[in-house]
């Protein structure tokens, strides 16, 4: 589903991402924890081209963008990113819905104005998605009227009423209290068992643990480690692994 190499970013004279690869299978659940600072949203972000690299290639389904460094950001390349947003749902800490549409209007919208579907249809999609995240009693609502945990799940409605291949999550609920947290990593995992491909950058470790197929721990702009949850949270092979898990206690 997504596959990217080499991925080069620097603000500057910091170099923020230094070579990071990361390749997602379908169906896949994959966390990225690390420190503050360490490059987890940069690093989404430019898988979503919202940061364009300095370097390096993602492929996201059938959608091929190459970066080199000195190469300026042209019309083209414009278009590329395009369609290759088109393949990828975002969610953000800060749920980010239009404060002046309903929560069905909000998940109506960018099927209808990007994809000129018809209204009925895009209504139709809507009220399933909102059924699906728990949000058909609310849809009428505006975003202000609902708590964060139910304004996060109208988010991940409005970004699967795209139908991406993949949906990026940049800490999803660090916003929330534990229990609303806990609805919206429900839906996550509800996603996950219908075979949704997603990437979260979180810092609930205890979800990174218990619902993610791999783990990635990123430290100074490179993927210091990876693998499945138990081994890396029981048994992390690298020291700074180990540091960084042991401050969390
Ligand atoms: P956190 O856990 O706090 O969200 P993070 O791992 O997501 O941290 P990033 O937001 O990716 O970290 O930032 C990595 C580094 O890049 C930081 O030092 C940040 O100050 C810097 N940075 C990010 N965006 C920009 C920007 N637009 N311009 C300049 N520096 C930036
Ligand atoms: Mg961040």
């Amino acid at each position: 589903v997504l596959d990217a190499r080499s991925l080069r970013k620097s603000f500057g004279a910091h170099a923020v991402l230094k070579d990071i690869s990361l390749r997602v299978e379908r169906g896949e659940l994959v966390s990225i924890i690390g420190p503050s600072g360490c490059g987890k949203s940069t690093f989404l972000r430019c898988l979503n081209l919202l940061e364009v690299p300095d370097g390096g290639v993602i492929r996201i389904e059938d959608v091929r963008v190459e970066r080199q460094s000195g190469r300026g950001w042209t019309r083209a390349d414009e278009r590329q990113a395009h369609q290759l947003r088109a393949h990828v749902g975002m969610v953000f800490q800060s749920f980010n819905l239009f404060p002046q549409y309903t929560v069905l209007e909000n998940v109506m919208l960018a099927p209808r104005c990007v994809r000129r579907r018809p209204t009925g249809e895009t209504e139709a999609v809507a009220r399933e998605l909102l059924y699906k995240v728990g949000l058909v009693q609310a849809m009428d609502r505006y975003p202000q009227t609902l708590s964060g945990g139910q304004q996060q799940r109208a988010a991940i409605a409005r970004a699967l009423a795209m139908k991406p291949a993949v949906m990026l999550y940049d800490e999803p609920t660090s916003a929330l209290d534990p229990e609303l947290a806990e609805e919206v990593l429900q839906v996550m995992r509800a996603l996950d068992n219908e075979g949704m491909t997603q990437i979260v950058v979180t810092h609930d470790m205890r979800f990174a643990r218990a619902a993610s197929d791999r783990v990635l721990y990123v430290e100074g702009g490179e993927i210091v480690e990876e693998g499945v949850p138990d081994t890396m949270f029981a048994a992390p092979h690298d020291a700074r692994t180990r540091r960084f898990l042991r401050t969390l206690l």
